[in-house]
Parts: C-alpha cells; structure tokens; sequence
C-alpha cells in the first residue's frame, strides 16, 4: 500500500508505533486481485499487555484527568481530521476490504460524524440528583469503566469503530483495539489521526493480530473492565464467556437474517430499491444485511419479477471501479458462500448479477443469486449467508408475516412496506427486533439511532446516547447532613 503515512506493520501502543513483539507479521490482500499489498502486525499476549497497561497510565495520567468538554473537544478535531482524509480512506478501505469506493467513502464520512456526534455529546451526560430522606442529598455520577477491550470484525472497520471506540472515549475511557486481521489499516489510520488530533498517549491503543491470539489475550485480559464485541455469534459466545471469568460486561453486535415484510399495500416504487440494496450492499457482508424478502402472495409475482429484473442490471467487479457489489473478504468467505448456494440448488434461482468479464481471476467474487419462493424453515431461509444472497418468502396474512419474521435465532433489523398505520404500529411491536423500519430501510444508518440486537443478534446497544450508559457506570452518592 503505497499511501499509508504510518508504519503499517506496527502496534499503536502509548501513542507510539511499536514493533509487535514476536516480530512477525500477517499478510494485507486486496480481495478484489487476491494479491499481497502489504504487512500488519501480528499482536499477541505480550502487546495486549502493554496495551491495557497504556491504558491504566492514560486513566491515572493526562486522559484521566481531562474534563468532558476537553474530551469532546478532541473527538470533534479527530472527525474534523477524518473529514479532511475522506478519500484516502476510501480508497484504503476499498483495496482492504474489495468495498466498492462509494461505500467505503460514505463509512470513512460516518467514522467523521461518530467523532462529531460523540464530541458534542461529552458534556451532555450527567448524573441527577434524587429526592431522598430529611438530612440527605443523594445523586448519581457517571464515571468511565476504565479500559474497555473492542474487538471488531473486517466488514465495516470505520463505522464500528466510530460507534464504539468513539463512545467509549466520549465517557473518559482508555480503549484497547484489536482490529480484524482480514482489515484493519483504517483502524491503523484512525489511531493516527487521533494522535495527530491530540488524543493524550495510551487513550487508544491499537494491536492487531489473529483472533485466537490478540483476540483472546484482550478478551480474557483481567485489567480490562468492559468488552465491546461485533463479530460472529460463535466468537461472541468465546468473548462472554471470558468477560464472564473476570466479571466484566460486555456488549455483543452479532449476526441477523433480517426480513422486510411487503404487505398488500405496500408502495412497491418506494420499497423496490431498499429490498435489493439492503441485500447486496458490501456483497451482503453486512450485519443488517435484509436476507429475507416476506412477500404478501397478492403481490408476490411483481416482487419476485421487479426483483429479479434489477439483479439482472447488478455488475460485480474490483472495489475501485466502483460497481454495484465488489469480491467477497477472502477465498474462506467465498467457499462459506458457494457452499450455501451449493445447498440452495433444488431452489428456484430467479435473480442473478453478472461478474464483469475483466475482474481478476484471483478476486473473491461471487454473482448474486435471488431465490423464489423459499420455505421459511430453509437453510437459506435460516442462517446468515454474508454473502449476496436473498430469498422470498411468501406469506397469506399479517399472522404468518410475524410467525416467519421471527421464526429464526437472530432478531436484528426489520422493515415494514405498508400504507396502513395502524398494522404499522402493531407490527412494530410485535416483531422480535432491536430495530423495526417503517416504509424505509435503516433510515440512512443515522448515527444518533440506538442500534443492537435481540436473540442471537447479541446484546446491548452501540450509537446514539444509549451506547454512552454502555460505556460507562452509575455512581450513586448519598450525603448525610443534618
Ligand atoms: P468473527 O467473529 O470471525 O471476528 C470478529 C473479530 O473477532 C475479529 O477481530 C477476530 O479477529 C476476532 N476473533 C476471532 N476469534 C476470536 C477469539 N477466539 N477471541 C477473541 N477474538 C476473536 O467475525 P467476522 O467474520 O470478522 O465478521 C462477521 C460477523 O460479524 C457476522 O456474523 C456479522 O453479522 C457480524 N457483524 C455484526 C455487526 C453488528 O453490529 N451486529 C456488525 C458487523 C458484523
């Protein structure tokens, strides 16, 4: 990678950058060529030790005793910094992770709205005071946990990391990041800006490395005293169980298999694009990816075929051309995937896109397949593919809407198409979601929306002010006077 401005085979520990201890490295590949760009530090044990030790320092040093406005201050200048950066970014995100260089420009310009949504938000948390016994004043503090460990998965580096490291910092943590090693260079320029920004040394630290090793030696550390996990539901479960020996909370951002429900009087113009989009965004490596289309059997012939007609016109090709949906993350990702369409082959396949005819032989691609109609107790119907793949699911009433929207593990995102406000607002309650869209899906991804799952989807909340009481404690105070 020629444009990085930092040693990008190192740990960003104590604001420095530092050799990984064991000396070794793992490679960088761009998905879109499957060739070797570059090198990233393989962290261990003994660089999470250093990390949270960093981090301790921070806490009892400069970071420690910063105000709330000092440190809003500082996140506000990180997000002006990443403003002024939006299309390095990109394009560094687009070569790591094969996200085609729109999408990857528009989670470089969230990472700098997360900084400047977090930074205005500093000062605007605080305790309150609580009527009590004759003689007492009692109120309450929020206070930071201390370090908190983020463990972050390749799929979309900058806005998880915004959400998350960006609230924790907010509330006077010291953070410990271990990136994916999939990606996690623009976890690497992050940590630059924020040193560039005048975030004090130790405030954040970055160690990146395998899962198994950095991951784990985070994730069971004894000096971290929050985790912040996104990733896969088996790895979320390995990081509770750790949080759980030392007695630390922990937030997990899991998995979906997210529907949209089309009713009968749906707005099919409005709802047509976010059926498909919501599916193949990132090539369906999303977490809110919409997987499963539930279609009303009135209108099920003009879903499927409208549906079918835009995959067709969908062009998958190498991040930077910029194209509909770029390569899967790595050739592992695109066995996962064939390996469902393979299990997809007795199903109707009504939809595909096209893999332009230039994209590299070494590239993850695979063509996006729309399959109709699909029992909902299908494989495709039940696991999370993470891949650019969707089914159609057709239901009789609004009872067997419900019954299949929920009928899976995860209950992260859903979305409603009706005219009707008043099926709007039963449906909205009962659907088994941490997020519930009406007539629109995801709602542009807005900072400010609270945002987490139910089930399997994990647990706790990330973005918005919700995620500042995550990332810190409650103190209450009771004062005797007479
Ligand atoms: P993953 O669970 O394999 O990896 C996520 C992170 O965990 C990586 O940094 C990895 O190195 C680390 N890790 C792996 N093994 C570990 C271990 N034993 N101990 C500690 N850390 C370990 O997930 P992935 O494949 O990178 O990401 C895809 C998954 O993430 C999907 O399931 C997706 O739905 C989920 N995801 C969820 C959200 C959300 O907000 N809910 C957002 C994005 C992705």
């Amino acid at each position: 990678m020629s444009d990085l401005w930092f040693d990008s085979d190192k740990c960003f520990i104590n604001g420095a950058w530092i050799a990984p201890v064991s000396g070794d490295s793992l490679p960088v590949e761009d998905p879109s060529s499957g060739q070797i760009t570059g090198a990233i530090a393989r962290g261990t044990q003994a660089d999470v030790d250093a990390a949270v030790h960093a981090a301790e320092n921070a806490l009892s040093g400069d970071w420690g005793r910063m105000t709330a406005v000092e440190r809003g201050r500082i996140l506000t200048r990180i997000g002006q910094l990443v403003l002024t950066r939006v299309d390095e970014l990109a394009r560094i995100e687009a070569q790591d992770v094969g996200k085609p260089l729109s999408q990857a420009r528009a989670d470089a310009v969230a990472l700098a709205r997360y900084m400047e949504f977090y930074g205005g938000a500093a000062d605007k948390i605080h305790g309150e005071t609580i009527p009590y016994l004759d003689g007492y004043t009692v109120y309450t503090l929020r206070e930071p946990h201390g370090v908190t460990g983020h463990i972050v998965p390749w799929n979309y580096p900058m806005q998880i990391i915004g959400r998350s490291v960006g609230a924790a910092l907010t509330m006077g943590n010291a953070c410990v990041l271990k990136p994916a090693e999939e990606a996690c260079l623009t976890a690497l320029c992050f940590a630059e800006i924020a040193r560039e920004a005048g975030l004090p040394a130790g405030a954040l630290n970055v160690v990146p490395g395998l899962g198994e090793e950095a991951g784990a030696a985070l994730s069971s550390h004894p000096g971290v005293h929050h985790i912040s996990f996104t990733g896969s539901v088996g790895v979320g479960k390995l990081i509770q169980q750790a949080a759980g020996e030392n007695v630390v909370p922990v937030t997990l951002e899991l998995g979906g298999k997210s529907p949209q429900l089309v009713f009968e009087d749906a707005d099919l113009d409005a709802a047509l694009p976010f059926l498909v989009n919501a599916g193949i965004q990132n090539a369906g490596q999303t977490c809110s990816a919409s997987s499963r289309i539930l279609v009303h059997r009135s209108r099920f012939e003009e879903v499927a075929g409208r549906m079918a007609t835009a995959y067709a016109n969908l062009k998958v090709g190498p991040a930077m051309d910029d194209l509909n949906v770029g390569p899967l993350i790595s050739a592992r990702q695109k066995e996962i995937v064939t390996g469902f369409l393979e299990a997809g082959r007795g199903l109707e396949k009504i939809g595909t896109g096209q893999i332009v005819s230039d994209a590299p032989a070494g590239g993850h691609y695979v063509a996006p397949a729309l399959f109709a109609p699909v029992d909902a107790a299908h494989g495709l119907a039940q696991d999370e593919i993470f891949g650019p793949v969707q089914v159609i699911i057709p239901f009789d009433d609004e009872e067997d809407a419900v019954r299949i929207a929920n009928g899976t593990d995860f209950g992260l995102v859903a979305s409603i198409w009706t005219d009707s406000g008043a099926r709007q607002m039963r449906l909205a309650k009962r659907l088994r979601s941490g997020q519930v869209f009406i007539n629109n899906y995801g709602a542009g991804g807005g900072v400010e929306l609270p945002f987490g799952g139910i089930g399997k989807s994990g647990h706790g909340r990330e973005k918005g002010f919700e995620a500042l009481y995550g990332f810190s404690t409650l103190k209450t105070i009771a004062a005797k006077h007479g």
